[in-house]
């Protein structure tokens, strides 16, 4: 079986975030706590094709004092936090893969429909 191609990303717990925005519905309202989690990232490449893949509620946080701690912020409202909270189950099915644990855009697909 051929296994899908992922992008190293490992999710730590669910925070909050002002402004951050939902990548389901795409609200984008400055004066908003959304809900966040932060998936670690190996390369500030792959924190970019990460945030390429969702439109807005994406946001990669690279520091160039801090290279070695890269992170990508995925967003989502109180709406569609328990989209959030599958998306990062899909990303933790990854995690015994030796290239995981990793996202892809169909992860975040199924996870908007979740
Ligand atoms: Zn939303």
């Amino acid at each position: 079986m051929k296994l899908e191609r992922i992008y190293r990303a490992s999710p730590r717990g669910i925070g909050k975030n002002w402004g951050l925005g939902c990548y389901v519905c795409c609200a984008d309202d400055d004066t908003i706590l959304y809900n966040d989690c932060a998936f670690f990232v190996p390369s500030r490449e792959t924190g970019e094709a990460i945030e390429q893949m969702i439109s807005i509620g994406a946001w990669l946080d690279y520091r160039e004092t801090e290279p070695n701690w890269i992170q990508v912020k995925i967003g989502a409202c109180d709406a569609h936090l328990s989209n959030l909270q599958k998306l990062i189950e899909l990303v933790e099915l990854t995690r015994e893969r030796a290239d995981g644990p990793g996202i892809n855009e169909r992860m975040i697909e199924e996870s908007k429909d979740a």
